[in-house]
């Protein structure tokens, strides 16, 4: 299963919690398969970004996990770059 698959189950299976979702930010708790962890996709400027609090997300920190995937979908912000 790749990481857009994943963020598609999670969604399915009700493991995003959203806490705060506006023009300017959503934030959510997304339980993962080794974890719970926190998302925050934000906008600052020109530019949209997101952070997650998992292993993945901060070892390669360019890249979008599947939580952020799964939150960016949900988001009235800009989706994730490819
Ligand atoms: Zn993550």
């Amino acid at each position: 299963m790749n990481r857009y698959e994943k963020a598609a189950l999670m969604l399915a299976q009700g493991r995003v919690r959203v806490l705060v979702a506006d023009e300017e930010s959503t934030s959510a708790v997304v339980v993962g398969d080794h974890g719970t962890y926190r998302v925050d996709v934000y906008r600052d400027g020109m530019e949209v970004l997101m952070e997650c609090s998992c292993p993945y997300h901060r070892f390669y920190t360019r890249r979008e996990c599947s939580h952020i995937i799964a939150v960016a979908k949900i988001s009235n912000l800009a989706p994730p770059a490819r």
